[in-house]
């Protein structure tokens, strides 16, 4: 039979126990024990719940992020952060959040960095280095979880990041050259592996996932001279890479000294007969064929036709597994009681992936006719899902075909859009306003929750809302803002609050995956065409305007940012999907528009998300990316100002994509970066309105007007003050009234210190 085996498994708990654990933890009411004692309960009911699996990882478990485990493992621990007293638990912690429980106010550190971990919604904090940088193994934590799952009565597979990707991935802080330090670093992986073999183990899975993208000549060269010097004794590795095609690395790959390679069979199913010509008899040839990305149930008899010709041809030499490690998955299916019935059987979480993995070998093996019901079973879900009316709805597909180019344009050019709009708004220069959540106070997360739970009467809810809106909006009048907005209180989640009120859209209860250590995100499940049945924000925006003589801003998520922060049907381009909540989201413009709100902001906070992994792909994802925000956005009337925001920081080697969404003004994330992300906007020469976020919400400090006001003197040397706009960097649902007003407060006295000054 191939041997099955898992890349990795979700570590956060069915019901996110390891989050509450180390959110008490870090409260500071439940001791380290407790927290490890969560920790190792955890590993034991996940490897129970891959019994069937005849290796079964280990290391992949982490009590905040892997790549940092990698950091404590080969001792590459910033100074800051060592010179501090106390344990490892400490030091790990510090480095992951700038503290640990027990830090007093001064103790505080500079956290590592968090960054996206490829283009998956998981962060990994980067490693860090510089030309003093020096390793030293700790081998202790993953030696420790090896005897656990020995003692469980497991066949451990470690995984480990391989030395070139824990090297790409991090950052020279000196801008030192990373590629000196590998010598240094292959010493401290031969050490690891002279431990691992002598605890016993067989099985290494080396994780490279950079060979997914594109490395120079120089780095590629590395990979051959390192794997090279690698000392792995009778340690068999598996060289594991994943989420794209290797193209040309695939040679390179092939040829590594390793035992056995893993191949992603979903995103680089084209690849693998090549693969399988390249590699060398030896080797073991690992498949990804259950998709890590994705929650839909894969279709066995399919991957039985395709796998048996490989089968034969490879024996012994085939393993199967999930594509990627099951970390951006959920966990268990079995736990959802209010997804409809035939929705729920076209799904896999993590453990139903493994089961589908488990019958896929078996079938291989024995042949289909021993697994005839299993097979049927996954047929006619299959089918199910295929022929169910749920999916497809003629009206939709209608529309798309009856898109026509001139309704992704405005009616003129930004210019005299620009006059008209001042002429109606009569804005000051440098007009305030904020990005669209006010905090979300104790009392608006218990009338949601309630209201969910149906203990609370729709009326009631309505007007506990209306009561919500009307304080945001004295409290953004006496604050002295310009462009009001309602303050988003009936949101729990940009995404979810939309995918609750659209067709085509279900949602589970327990479908969380990690974003950043405790932090989960339960994208909704995107099932079938996309259709709006009824206004969703309209009643909101209107009851909102009706209250004040100032202009309040209708607040939407953009079809890109729906897209990618949503589980998506696999079986239509992703392209055509969006296009799909494009006109969804059009519509509710359009209403808005209708009912007298003329300023609408389309939040895109994901598009740069989106971005596949190689830059030679990049311009189709934009290409479509920007051609749905502008169908969504653009059939509006001159006189109606479309606003964008996007909150990452990143805009250089997108700018022309960005300019030609054409929104009226666009607000970004600039604070941080002392405004030097608005030379791209400079260079560029871009041509509309810009609000650069001019404090740094994810901060609790208030920012003074003078550094507000130096911000946006700065800013106006590059972007003419007449199209500058004034604003925080992001939403502020998660600060406090008590910060957010003096926030607010200092802002504007600064716009009122800039426009004195301008006069
Ligand atoms: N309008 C949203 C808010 O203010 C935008 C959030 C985001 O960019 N992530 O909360
Ligand atoms: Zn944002």
């Amino acid at each position: 039979m191939p041997l099955i085996h898992n890349l990795g498994f979700p570590r956060i708990g069915a019901q996110r126990e390891l989050k509450f654990a180390l959110e008490s933890y870090w409260r500071g009411e439940t001791n380290s024990h407790a927290l490890e004692a969560t920790a190792a309960n955890l590993r034991t009911e996940h490897w129970q719940r891959q019994d069937t699996l005849d290796l079964v990882p280990v290391g992949d478990f982490s009590l905040y992020d892997q790549v940092l485990d990698m950091s404590f493992l080969l001792g590459n621990v910033p100074s800051r952060i060592r010179e501090l007293e106390g344990d490892d638990l400490q030091a790990y912690f510090r480095l992951a959040r700038g503290r640990a429980p027990q830090d007093s106010d001064t103790q505080s550190v500079a956290a590592g960095e968090l960054t996206k971990w490829f283009d998956t919604n998981y962060h990994y904090i980067v490693p860090e280095f510089d030309q003093n940088t020096r390793f030293q193994l700790d081998v202790s934590r993953l030696l420790s979880q090896i005897i656990e799952a020995r003692t469980q009565g497991h066949d451990a597979k470690p995984v480990i990041l391989g030395p070139l990707s824990y090297l790409r991935l991090g950052k020279a802080r000196d801008g030192s050259n990373k590629l000196d330090l590998l010598p240094q670093l292959l010493t401290v992986y031969n050490e690891l592996f002279e431990a691992l073999q002598a605890s016993g183990i067989e099985w290494l899975q080396i994780d490279e996932p950079i060979l997914a993208t594109e490395l120079e000549a120089h780095w590629q060269r590395a990979f051959t001279q390192s794997y090279h010097e690698l000392r792995r004794g009778d340690i068999k590795l598996l060289l594991a890479t994943y989420f794209g095609e290797l193209q040309d690395n695939l040679i390179l790959a092939c040829e590594l000294p390793v035992d056995g390679i893993h191949i992603d069979a979903i995103n680089a199913r084209s690849e693998v007969a090549k693969v399988i010509d390249w590699l060398p008899v030896h080797k073991v040839l690992s498949l990804g064929v259950i998709d890590g990305r994705n929650i839909w149930k894969a279709d066995i008899n399919a991957l039985l036709d395709y796998l048996e010709p490989i089968h034969k041809r490879l024996g012994d030499r085939l393993w199967l597994a999930p594509s990627c490690s099951l970390l951006h998955v959920p966990v268990d299916l079995g736990n959802e009681t209010t997804l409809e019935s035939d929705v729920c059987s076209w799904l896999a979480f993590a453990v139903q992936k493994l089961a589908e993995l488990t019958l896929l070998a078996h079938a291989l093996e024995n042949g289909r006719d021993e697994h005839q019901e299993a097979l049927r079973n996954n047929a006619e879900a299959l089918q199910s899902r295929r022929d169910s009316e749920k999916t497809s709805n003629p009206q939709v597909r209608a529309a798309l075909l009856a898109l026509r180019p001139e309704m992704s344009s405005r009616r003129s050019e930004f210019a005299s859009r620009a006059a008209l709009q001042q002429n109606q708004f009569n804005l000051p220069l440098f007009p305030t306003t904020s990005i669209g959540s006010f905090p979300q106070t104790i009392e608006i997360r218990r009338a949601r929750k309630l209201f969910r739970e149906n203990k609370l009467e729709q009326q009631e809810y309505e007007h506990f809302l209306q009561r919500e809106i009307r304080h945001c909006l004295q409290q953004q009048e006496s604050l002295g803002l310009d462009v009001l907005v309602h303050g988003e209180a009936e949101r729990n989640d940009m995404v979810e609050y939309f995918s609750e009120h659209l067709q085509g859209y279900a949602r589970s209860q327990y479908g969380w995956v990690q974003s950043y250590g405790s932090r989960c995100v339960k994208p909704p499940i995107l099932y079938g065409d996309v259709a709006r049945t009824q206004a969703i924000t309209v009643p909101w925006a209107k009851y909102a305007q009706a209250q004040t003589a100032k202009p309040v801003k209708g607040m939407l998520t953009g079809p890109v940012t729906l897209l990618n922060w949503s589980f998506v049907r696999d079986d239509q381009p992703r392209s055509e999907t969006c296009r799909q909540l494009a006109l969804a989201v059009r519509d509710e413009v359009l209403d808005l528009e209708q009912a007298g709100i003329s300023i609408i902001q389309i939040d895109e906070a994901a598009l740069r998300e989106g971005l596949p992994l190689r830059r030679s792909q990049w311009s189709n994802y934009l290409d479509w990316a920007v051609a749905c925000f502008r169908l969504s956005a653009n059939g509006v009337q001159d006189g109606t100002q479309i606003h964008t925001h996007m909150c990452y920081s990143e805009f250089n080697d997108i700018m022309e994509a960005i300019a030609a969404m054409d929104a009226d003004v666009i607000t970004i994330e600039t604070s941080r970066s002392d405004m030097e992300l608005l030379d791209a906007f400079d260079q560029f020469a871009y041509p509309n309105g810009i609000g650069p976020g001019v404090y740094d919400i994810h901060s609790p400090n208030i920012p003074h007007v003078d550094q507000i006001v130096r911000l946006m003197k700065k800013a106006a040397l590059k972007i003419p003050a007449q199209r500058l706009w004034v604003n925080p960097d992001c939403g502020l649902k998660t600060r406090r009234w008590e910060e957010v007003a003096p926030a607010l407060t200092n802002m504007v006295a600064a716009a009122h210190q800039l426009r004195a000054s301008s006069l």
